[in-house]
């Protein structure tokens, strides 16, 4: 289980993270977020401009996509808190 928090002020839609998780999708704003009924996507929680997303599985993708967000607006947070 892990968790990732998008910073939706911090977000430049620049969608680095999108080629490298396709969970990430570019929403009606032009913002990433995260498709909630993508593989291993147990919970999208949005709160205005914060996104809390809770995946099963492998991390390694995720991490990925918050390597290559320029402004680094992707935090992952492996284990259950
Ligand atoms: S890579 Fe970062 S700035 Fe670009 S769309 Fe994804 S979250 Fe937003």
């Amino acid at each position: 289980m892990y968790r990732i928090e998008l910073d939706r002020a911090a977000c430049d839609g620049i969608f680095a993270c999108l080629v490298r998780d396709e969970r990430f999708v570019e929403d009606d704003a032009g913002l990433a977020t995260v498709d909630p009924a993508a593989d291993g996507v147990v919970d999208v929680d949005r709160r205005d401009d914060r996104i809390v997303a809770t995946f099963e599985g492998n991390a390694a993708d995720a991490k990925l996509a918050a390597e290559a967000c320029p402004p680094g607006a992707i935090t992952v947070r492996e284990g259950s808190e």
